[in-house]
């Protein structure tokens, strides 16, 4: 369900409206969005609790959507999957977001030639929830 708010931004000051497509069930007063100015180009972090949500539509520049998904990391080594999945809260695509996010996980898998060892890898997928297409 995604609800409209107007926010400003942490660098340049301008207004702005956002959408936030939002599951209820896993977006909660604290969670941290990341967002991108339409104006200025800057990232910055916002929690629904910081945004003004509004009904009618505004007159204002309009960011990019965010949307709540699940990143989901396999192990590279062996396959074995969802060695650790973290929610995130995003404006950003699959594309920019799976070179930028990094995560510790170690593999419990056996066979695994990796096994037991920490390894620092980028997302292999999403899992529920979807990301924006990538900016053409
Ligand atoms: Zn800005
Ligand atoms: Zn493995």
């Amino acid at each position: 369900m995604p609800f409209q708010f107007v926010t400003v931004c942490a660098l340049c000051g301008k207004q702005f409206t956002l959408l936030w497509v939002m599951d209820p069930a896993r977006v909660g007063p604290e969670s941290v969005a990341k967002i991108t100015c339409p104006i200025c180009g800057e990232k910055f972090y916002r929690a629904p609790g910081d945004l003004v949500p509004v009904s009618k539509p505004q007159n204002l520049p309009a960011g990019r959507p965010v949307r709540t998904t699940e990143l989901v990391y396999d192990c590279p080594s062996c396959g074995m999957p969802e060695l650790s999945v973290t929610l995130v809260h995003t404006d950003v695509s699959w594309e920019e977001l799976s070179r930028e996010t990094m995560e510790l996980c170690v593999c419990s898998n056996s066979r695994c030639p990796q096994r037991g060892l920490q390894q620092n890898l980028h997302p292999t997928r999403t899992g529920l929830g979807a990301l924006n297409p990538s900016r053409a």
